[in-house]
């Protein structure tokens, strides 16, 4: 690196500039880049229906080593298709249906694109009115899925976790759990609730309140009954139940926990119900499932996720929450840097309704896809992604596996047989077997003391010859262990 020394010449700032411009790139090579990386983008996209889902390689080399030696596009893309895009589970792959699969829309990845070159400021009203606007036009379309008032408000963040932790803020804060109370608080849960909610209730100083895990029926979704029970003994005991979390999707098994009866437990005990719906929650828009989600309305803040279940690149939760005022309680704050800024007739500011300030624009990469698509495409790939759950059980069944119960959404989960001692270490066998073929990626969970293989289609790639291709794999992987 050329070392400068300053002096307040006017040749020296202009020597500066000249090393600093490199910064701007111009014209034509801001179109050079953009024609590597779209030829590279598009020969992923057009092979990804033949590429492996897993590689189980970990090991990077040193071509990622930050050395300030200036490299090529060409090279960097090169790096970045060995050490990255072909390592590990290949999240933008149809043939991810482990886990909660990622997805990755190509509108999406265009509205980053231009969000990031117009560097918009979608923290303030003030700094970006449009960018705001659209933030805030996507979250009103989100209140309208679930029947919430407009006057409810909400923030798009970077996933459902941080979404959660906004949400159990809130809770805490509407209910004043200060120190005085923690201990003698108490929140209901699911065992299957997800460990972003253990995370969040230790990050927001609430590790020490009695946490209550709920009796689940066969189906793994909440007990009404249970929860009833274990409120009123704690309400005798002298105890403070003030937060309940429902499910609506759960992570292991897709359970949506019965809404409308935990509504109305919440309601009739002072309870903030929240629902976790950052897998689940846009079957919402279709026909076949909506009804599922009676009483999600009810609820005092929902978490979605559309980097889920609307198939966007990673990067897009949300968080819809009634009671204003319990969060601001935590995140509304005034610098006096910041006084330009005071209008508080101006529509809701992100930054007031989050621990960020500064956020990447995030709406767009929501907003652009719906203008451009409709709604129609994102519904139909949600039907299907349905169908596909009960096509790949019907399958699983004829090649003699055990299935979980019928799904509430598109989670499921299946086991073979051995009908002996050995059942769960045949079926993690297999599981192995599965992740070293790679063509298709599933993954695992227990249940009840149970191994088993979970099936989790929520993928806008996934489609019905990705589960012939997983079927074809499963039944080579079975022989292969008999
Ligand atoms: C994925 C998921 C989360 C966490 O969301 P991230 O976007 O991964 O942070 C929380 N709850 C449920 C039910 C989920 O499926």
């Amino acid at each position: 690196m050329k070392h400068i020394t300053l002096n307040t010449t006017k040749q020296n700032i202009l020597d500066l500039q000249l090393i600093s411009e490199a910064l701007e790139p111009s014209e034509s090579q801001r179109n050079a880049f953009l024609d590597q990386v779209k030829a590279y983008a598009n020969q992923f996209i057009n092979t990804i229906g033949e590429a492996r889902t897993y590689n189980s390689d970990k090991e990077t080399k040193n071509a990622l080593a930050i050395d300030f030696q200036t490299k090529s596009m060409e090279d960097i893309l090169k790096t970045y298709k060995e050490e990255v895009a072909t390592k590990g589970i290949n999240a933008a792959s149809g043939g991810h249906i482990g886990y909660i699969p990622g997805g990755g829309i190509y509108a999406s990845a265009v509205a980053d694109y231009l969000a990031d070159v117009t560097n918009e400021y979608a923290g303030m009203y003030y700094a970006s009115p449009g960018a705001v606007a659209i933030e805030n036009e996507v979250l009103d379309w989100m209140k309208s899925i679930f029947d919430f008032p407009k006057s409810a408000i909400g923030n798009l963040t970077s996933g459902g976790s941080m979404a959660n932790l906004i949400a159990l803020t809130a809770a805490r804060d509407k209910h004043k759990i200060k120190s005085d109370k923690i201990t003698s608080s108490v929140i209901y849960v699911s065992a299957q609730v997800h460990h972003c909610i253990h995370k969040a209730l230790r990050i927001i100083g609430l590790e020490d309140v009695i946490v209550r895990y709920v009796d689940l029926d066969e189906h793994s979704r909440i007990i009404a009954n249970d929860l009833d029970f274990k409120i009123k003994s704690d309400i005798s005991e002298g105890l403070n139940p003030f937060l309940v979390i429902a499910s609506a999707g759960t992570t292991d098994t897709g359970a949506v926990d019965p809404l409308k009866a935990i509504a109305e437990l919440a309601k009739g005990n002072d309870l903030w119900f929240h629902v976790d719906a950052a897998y689940g929650g846009f079957f919402i828009l279709t026909e076949e499932k909506k009804d599922r989600f009676i009483g999600i309305e009810e609820a005092d803040s929902i978490v979605i996720d559309p980097h889920k279940g609307l198939f966007l690149p990673y990067g897009l939760g949300a968080v819809l929450i009634k009671d204003k005022q319990a969060v601001y309680h935590s995140n509304h704050y005034r610098a006096n840097y910041m006084q330009d800024v005071m209008d508080d007739s101006a529509p809701v500011n992100p930054a007031d309704v989050s621990p960020e300030l500064t956020k990447p624009f995030r709406g767009l990469r929501l907003w652009l896809p719906l203008q451009l698509h409709g709604i129609a495409p994102f519904i139909a790939c949600l039907q299907e992604k349905l169908l596909l759950t009960t096509y790949f059980r019907d399958e699983l069944l004829k090649l003699g596996f055990m299935l979980g119960p019928e799904p509430d959404l598109s989670v499921s989960y299946f086991w073979y047989p051995t009908n002996d001692e050995n059942e769960n270490e045949f079926n993690e066998r297999l599981m192995q077997a599965i992740h070293k073929d790679g063509s298709v990626f599933l993954s695992s969970t227990t249940i009840n003391g149970k191994f088993v293989i979970r099936i989790a289609i929520l993928s806008f790639r996934t489609k019905l010859e990705t589960i012939d291709r997983a079927i074809e794999m499963i039944s080579i992987a079975l022989k292969s262990l008999s």
